[in-house]
């Protein structure tokens, strides 16, 4: 039982269950007992690690991949955005990456939108030196050309989960049973959201809609369709949602999401399609696939270089975090990459135009 657990059950019991966005909402964020607010999740004594915890190549290529794009777009006066940037490791090493692009520390400006004051303090101690300003939300990034990056920022974001019935969907809410939380399901209801999934879906599927993925996404087209630059989007998922896949995890391993509010990472599988369909404005590369992208920067050239200079335990950590980052096994199919830019401009090096038959990989 956590003190988050017994103040959720006292409004439950007073205005009834709680969609699970909300549930959500309040388990990362809630300023007192939130997940992200309280805490450092990440690394070895945490409960999960990132990509860029794993290696430096991840946020060099990543960098690198930024740079060309706005090398490629004339290399205007720009701002370079995260979000959700945890401890801030991948854009300490995006900025170091591109110290040897000309013009690019001159002209570009780091924005970081964070919402644990925790992790901007880490942020603040990784970045120091470098020119960066902290946001709530990507809404409050200037009008300006816009490099964006977001690495498990999405999946953190809260869902709505939905059962299909014979006469319309269920909504999973959270209740309560004394201070214990347990899902349940509203009554069956038409909802106008998933019309265009009763095509795709039959009874007993599961569904999910991320209503905070919508306004972010409308922020970032705006400004790049507006003023130019690219957005690349990393995370869990595929194209098109389909299931349960709302999720805890706890010291590494799987959790009941409802057990322990506020102690469990909470997150759900993104579903780029949405992503790319809020965004309309702006033309989306073909979803890849994390390992086929950091190839397609030269992970294995850049893996082979940092080796020459280790041995012993540090050449077997590195070789096994180029194949953690990489191996179908690993993160390397799990994780999907999508990147978007204004129609007309071009792509990211590592992206492939989206089929016209289809935009998956
Ligand atoms: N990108 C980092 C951290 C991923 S963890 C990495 O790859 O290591 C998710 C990050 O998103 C954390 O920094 C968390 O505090 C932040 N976050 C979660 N929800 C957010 C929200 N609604 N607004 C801003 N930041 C959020």
């Amino acid at each position: 039982m956590t003190a988050l657990a017994a103040l959720l059950a006292r409004r439950i019991a007073a205005t009834g269950p709680m969609r699970l966005s909300d549930y959500m909402a309040e388990c990362l964020l809630n300023p007192q007992h939130g997940y992200y607010a309280t805490r450092d999740p990440l690394g070895a004594a945490g409960d999960f690690i990132t990509a860029p915890e794993i290696s430096q190549m991840f946020g060099e290529l990543i960098g690198l991949c930024l740079a060309q794009s706005w090398l490629d777009q004339g290399a205007p006066r720009a701002i370079l955005a995260e979000a959700g940037p945890g401890r801030g490791t991948l854009m300490a090493d995006i900025w170091r990456a591109t110290r040897a692009v000309p013009g690019f520390h001159d002209r570009v400006t780091l924005h970081l939108i964070e919402a644990s004051p925790v992790l901007r303090a880490a942020q603040g101690r990784r970045l120091q030196g470098a020119p960066a300003t902290w946001h709530d939300t990507v809404d409050d990034l200037p009008q300006a050309p816009l490099w964006f990056i977001a690495n498990e920022f999405f999946d953190a974001l809260p869902i709505r989960q939905f059962h299909r019935a014979p006469d319309g969907w269920r909504e999973v809410v959270v209740g309560a049973q004394g201070d214990r939380l347990t899902p349940g399901l509203t009554p069956a209801a038409p909802l106008a959201d998933l019309a265009d999934r009763l095509a795709d879906t039959v009874a007993g599927d599961v569904v999910e809609l991320c209503p905070a993925a919508r306004p972010v996404m409308g922020a970032l087209a705006q400004r790049i369709a507006g003023h130019g630059g690219a957005a690349v989007i990393i995370d869990y998922g595929g194209w098109h949602s389909l299931g349960d896949t709302f999720q805890a995890l706890q010291d590494h391993a799987f959790a009941d999401p409802f057990a322990n509010p506020g102690r469990a990472d909470l997150t759900a599988h993104v579903d780029f399609e949405a992503l790319a369909r809020a965004a309309p404005a702006l033309t989306h590369s073909a979803l890849t696939t994390q390992g086929a992208l950091l190839r397609a920067l030269g992970i294995d050239a850049r893996a082979h270089r940092l080796a020459q200079g280790l041995s012993g335990a540090a050449l077997d950590r590195h070789l096994a975090a180029h194949r953690r980052l990489t191996h179908a096994q690993e993160m390397g199919t799990l994780f999907k990459a999508l990147a978007l830019v204004a129609p007309g401009a071009p792509l990211p090096p590592g992206f492939a135009p989206h089929s016209p038959k289809g935009p998956e990989t």
